[in-house]
């Protein structure tokens, strides 16, 4: 039974646990720090040190980042969704700090690879993950590995123009699914159409509970986001899709309408199988550490 450190690195949380075969141990958060990459890389290595020292048995430690990594997996391109993470050398970073080789994923991608081996994608040939939650992103898994690309970005949904001209996001580029469709966005947009700040989720119940304005905001990135992977099924056929991250946590209504949506799409062409997440909020943790074993950084 391999033992592994799984680091998930988010805008306003790191999450850590210890992976022991399928079951998760030593869950818990810190913020993720505001004055730049390498205060977020001491709150890394403090986190993993800490964690080797409790979990002895623990071999191999991951890192998932919500942003486009070099195809090396050494370094992170840029977090668009985390101030001034920017072409960071994680790998060599953490290596200096603890003196130990860590592995370096994209934190849609570690999920993905999670969600196949051990969650909503088990047994299936193919899968896309698609993340829902401050940014948008997604993982690509066919006969049980990561498709990655010529340069690692493959499976970056959330940049991918959904409506041209519309809003822009934290990558800078107008019209992307993140822009249009992300928590961030229907908050933003949520908040503007009702004159007063709400978060995702009240959006979410306020058109639940028949607010018009409330309903439309959410209904235009649900259905932004069904048209998505009716492309994806045209692009790539999977097996199944599977959605986490925490928009997709609203739950059956976020299911119902990204079904319909996805089906209008792909209509005349193919059914398109979408399940939940299994692995919930501990998704990027475990996929970090399930992606530090499956497949590692390469040691240079
Ligand atoms: C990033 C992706 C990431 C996604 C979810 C996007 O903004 O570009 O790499 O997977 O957010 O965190």
């Amino acid at each position: 039974n391999q033992v592994s450190i799984g680091v998930d690195v988010g805008g306003t949380k790191i999450a850590v646990g210890v992976l022991y075969g399928e079951e998760l141990r030593d869950f818990h958060t810190q913020p993720t720090p505001e004055s730049g990459w390498p205060a977020v890389l001491d709150a890394l290595a403090g986190q993993v040190r800490l964690m080797q020292q409790r979990h002895p048995q623990a071999r191999a430690v991951g890192v998932g980042i919500p942003g486009p990594i070099s195809q090396d997996r050494r370094r992170v391109k840029f977090a668009p969704n985390i101030y001034g993470f920017t072409d960071v050398p994680l790998v060599e970073g953490l290596y200096e700090r603890l003196g130990v080789h860590v592995s370096l994923e994209n934190d849609a991608k570690a999920a993905a690879l999670a969600e196949a081996t051990l969650g909503a994608a088990r047994g299936s040939q193919s899968s896309v993950y698609v993340t829902v939650s401050t940014g948008i992103g997604s993982g690509i898994v066919i006969g049980g590995r990561l498709w990655r690309g010529q340069h690692g970005i493959a499976g970056e949904l959330g940049h991918v123009v959904s409506v041209p001209g519309a809003a822009v996001s934290g990558a800078g580029q107008s019209g992307t699914l993140e822009a249009v469709a992300s928590g961030t966005a229907i908050a933003r947009d949520a908040s503007f159409a009702l004159n007063r700040d709400v978060t995702t989720a009240e959006a979410f119940a306020l058109a639940q509970a028949g607010d018009r304005i409330a309903g439309r905001v959410v209904r235009g990135a649900m259905y932004r986001i069904g048209l998505a992977l009716a492309d994806l099924q045209k692009m790539l056929d999977p097996e199944v899709f599977v959605i986490g991250g925490g928009v997709a946590g609203v739950g059956p209504y976020f299911f119902e309408h990204v079904q319909a949506a996805a089906d209008e799409g792909a209509e005349g062409f193919a059914a398109v199988q979408i399940r939940p997440a299994q692995l919930g909020a501990q998704a990027g943790v475990i996929g970090a550490a399930v992606s530090a074993q499956l497949e590692p950084t390469p040691v240079r």
